[in-house]
């Protein structure tokens, strides 16, 4: 036997109790581009000697996500095409997005910016041109804070940011798009953080991203009620995914888990066609027919708006059945 250093993923694989006939049969790649990467408390909730765990699957690199599927891009929403300034997207009447980080604690394989040109795009330096930007259209009431993940910025950072958007009078509310208060709970900015968000004029908004129940801790739920205590109100986006949560049972409980948190459900967003992501896709009639049985289940307010991101629509549009 020769000796050889083991990948981070081994690694991962090994810590879970994974066998070696089981991580074969799942051709995992360890010297992938989009690297693994996952933070602590994302990992104390997966479930050990469980190949097909349902969150474990959102961050394990495999090998067939180098196959080239066809209608899959780099940039499959063409955020490129709607980018006035660099780290802002403007594409949606009276919201604009900032990247506000290129980095996140988490690298989940279906992610739709796994390839977008972070080092050119997101960087403390271009704030300003962006501030600048939205200072100059009052047209602009939301500013939409993304990534990578807004709320990997250190709490000082990120406090200033928000700050310098406060101070435009047109801008009435500030909303977070972050996947940090699901995945690492225990590190989240609730310092400085809330402090603001106690004394802001703004509205506020968090949209969280968690994709199946197992997401959800006693962590979250605590973290979450002191967000809503500081004003915010609490939405989930999740993304439809093939192996994870495309079960109407999985959905449901989902819905369910969320509002025991005080989180409402906000989009279920079907899979953006970005390169590498292809086998996590469920079509689109499935999902419309998941999204049916959902609808039977739950009451209306614990229904997600079941949306895509297409090109070059300016809103997230429905799906919805061809067969009328
Ligand atoms: C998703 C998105 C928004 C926000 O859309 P809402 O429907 O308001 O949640 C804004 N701008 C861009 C570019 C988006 O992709």
């Amino acid at each position: 036997m020769t000796h050889t250093t083991k990948t981070p993923v081994q690694q991962l694989c090994d810590t879970l109790h994974l066998t070696a006939q089981e991580v074969q049969t799942l051709k995992v790649d360890g010297n992938s581009p989009f690297p693994l990467k996952i933070s602590n408390d994302f990992f104390a909730q997966i479930q050990p000697k469980q190949p097909n765990d349902p969150l474990l699957k959102q961050i394990l690199p495999l090998q067939i996500e180098h196959q080239v599927a066809k209608g899959f891009s780099q940039d499959p929403v063409s955020d490129l095409t709607f980018n006035p300034t660099p780290s802002l997207i403007h594409k949606y009447h009276g919201r604009v997005l900032l990247i506000a980080s290129p980095k996140c604690d988490i690298h989940c394989r279906y992610c739709f910016r796994r390839h977008f040109p972070y080092s050119e795009q997101s960087n403390t330096r271009h704030w300003q041109k962006a501030l600048a930007y939205i200072q100059q259209d009052k047209s602009i009431h939301e500013v939409i804070l993304s990534g990578g993940d807004p709320m990997s910025l250190t709490e000082k950072s990120l406090v200033s940011l928000i700050q310098k958007i406060e101070a435009i009078p047109h801008v009435k509310t500030l909303r977070i798009h972050s996947r940090t208060p699901v995945i690492s709970p225990s590190t989240a900015p609730a310092n400085t953080f809330l402090e603001w968000a106690t004394q802001t004029r703004l509205n506020k908004v968090l949209v969280v991203h968690c994709n199946h129940a197992n997401e959800l801790s006693h962590q979250t739920e605590t973290l979450f009620l002191r967000y809503k205590v500081a004003g915010f109100h609490l939405l989930n986006q999740s993304v439809l995914l093939k192996g994870v949560n495309d079960q109407v049972e999985a959905l449901e409980t989902l819905s369910h888990a969320l509002f025991k948190q005080g989180v409402l459900p906000y989009y279920l967003n079907q899979l953006d066609r970005v390169q590498g992501a292809a086998h996590f896709e469920v079509t689109d009639d499935t999902a419309i027919k998941l999204h049916t049985q959902l609808r039977e289940r739950l009451p209306g307010y614990l229904l997600p708006k079941l949306v895509q991101d297409l090109q070059q629509a300016t809103y997230k549009s429905p799906l919805i059945s061809s067969s009328i």
